[in-house]
């Protein structure tokens, strides 16, 4: 890998542009990527956003970049405490009310930490909780409020909008269209009702509170990710990422706050990943059609084919996902996977139908040139993966042909685990397996050259029910592949 990475180009929301991303400090990145509101399983829908977040950082890792990752868990909010207090006795204590939101946090944290598991979502170096950053939020309100960027109106802080010119910015505002002055509490609402935004709750009866400057109350959603990103990645911020159902108003008062704090760019690149439907159709319990991951395993379905069928679709575009795509992720994976074995064994030599002879060297070198590039320009993985697929198909062929040599395959290898670094579906398997086939593919020669053939016959038949297939070849020796 080169000294200094090459560059990726993103597109990015704030310009509506592919832009090459360059980093604050060279061969480092630092991302930070809104995490789940802990009150539910997470369904394929927001799944699909976590996946295209760890493809975006595997890739600037693979591609030699350092990589700090901060991903938020969002542990107070609306949904949280309407699904958490409702068992509580109306005089609970404000003890009481923060044990109830916590047992139901941390049990669907822990959910949600299986599932990124499950799915070879790679961990955040840095995964705050928003209730153990209050303070920060608190400091970060006061701050707003200093420079006349928020006001209080009965115990709770608002943004005031008309006070930041680049206001909108992110989700292409009319500034026309905005209502200074008219404010909304709720964390999500429509861009047809731009207004005023909370800081800071007050306390209702019946909710969990902190103390704060302006007494008892809650932060708003969007305070937290920005105390937590500046807390933890700093003032200047190189990628930030989300589904697009957050460009507005979410990452819009993202910028808001910590643009209005910080009196300069926060966030040099935004990146969101695009919807999914399924089978057609916008997905909804409603409908039959709303699956979470355990959903799908306990159907049956591989986690790591569900990875590629999500992965090998443009993350800009609406991913249709539908029973039939995994079916051919599971049938793309075979393919990459018998090919890896393939160049995993030793080979062969012809018996293949003539083809002109390949250049194996050039032409890896060719199409790892080509899977960079296409990677570089957006993250283009239906390109790269077809580039892949396309170098499968002519070694498949030069290796029928005349077999490549170890020097060769353990070249082809090291491409199969570099692109593996960002898909993590086809990984080496042979961990210790190579080392027991050739214990037994010695025991069976010895047994031949006792001419005990019925114990030759059961080593073949015990190598071909963990999958080997011999290969004996004219020579005397014996190769083995994965069937
Ligand atoms: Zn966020």
């Amino acid at each position: 890998m080169p000294k200094t990475p090459p560059t990726l180009s993103l597109f990015n929301t704030l310009t509506r542009q592919v832009e090459p991303v360059r980093p604050v400090t060279e061969g480092r990145i630092s991302l930070y990527t809104c995490g789940p509101t802990v009150y539910n399983y997470a369904h394929i829908g927001n799944l699909r956003t976590f996946l295209f977040q760890d493809l975006l950082k595997r890739t600037f890792r693979a591609a030699g970049y350092q990589v700090q990752h901060c991903m938020n868990i969002t542990d107070v909010e609306d949904k949280i405490i309407r699904d958490s207090q409702g068992a509580l006795a109306a005089d609970a204590s404000n003890e009481e009310r923060h044990a109830a939101m916590k047992t139901l946090t941390d049990r669907f944290t822990t959910i949600f930490l299986e599932d990124l598991d499950t799915l070879g979502i790679l961990p955040a170096d840095h995964m705050p909780r928003a209730t153990d950053y209050i303070p920060q939020m608190i400091r970060l309100i006061q701050d707003l409020e200093a420079k006349g960027l928020a006001y209080v109106r009965e115990g709770s802080v608002y943004y005031r909008i008309a006070g930041l010119p680049q206001y909108g910015c992110l989700a292409h505002l009319d500034r026309e269209g905005m209502q200074s002055g008219a404010s909304v509490d709720a964390d999500e609402y429509e861009r047809d009702s731009v207004t005023d935004f909370v800081l800071w709750k007050a306390a209702k009866p019946g909710e969990p509170w902190w103390a704060s400057p302006w007494g008892p109350g809650r932060p708003g959603w969007h305070i937290e990710c920005s105390a937590m990103g500046m807390d933890l990645l700093g003032d200047r911020v190189d990628l930030h990422s989300g589904g697009v159902d957050l460009i507005f108003p979410h990452h819009e008062n993202e910028i808001a706050q910590s643009e209005g704090c910080l009196g300069h760019r926060w966030v040099n690149h935004w990146v969101h990943g695009e919807f999914l439907m399924v089978e057609g159709q916008k997905m909804a319990k409603s409908l039959g059609n709303f699956f979470t991951l355990r959903d799908l395993t306990a159907k049956g379905v591989d986690a790591t084919a569900l990875r590629y069928a999500i992965q090998s679709n443009h993350y800009r575009k609406v991913l249709n996902f539908s029973f039939e795509g995994l079916r051919g992720a599971e049938n793309a994976l075979k393919r990459i996977r018998a090919f890896r074995a393939r160049m995993e064994g030793e080979g062969s030599a012809g018996g293949g139908p003539w083809k002109e002879a390949l250049d194996s060297t050039a032409r890896l070198a060719q199409a790892r040139e080509s899977f960079w590039a296409t990677m570089a320009d957006d993250l283009n993985t239906p390109e790269a993966l077809a580039e892949l697929f396309t170098l499968i198909s002519d070694l498949n062929a030069q290796d029928d042909h005349v077999a490549l040599i170890r020097e060769e395959r353990d070249a082809v290898l090291a491409f199969l685990d570099e692109t593996d670094a960002i898909f993590a579906a086809w990984p080496h398997q042979a961990h210790g397996l190579d080392a027991e086939v050739e214990a037994l593919i010695e025991a069976r020669r010895a047994a031949k050259a006792a001419k005990n053939w019925a114990e030759a016959d059961r080593v073949r038949e015990q190598l071909r029910t963990m999958g080997i297939v011999l290969e004996d070849r004219k020579d005397g020796s014996t190769g083995w592949r994965k069937a």
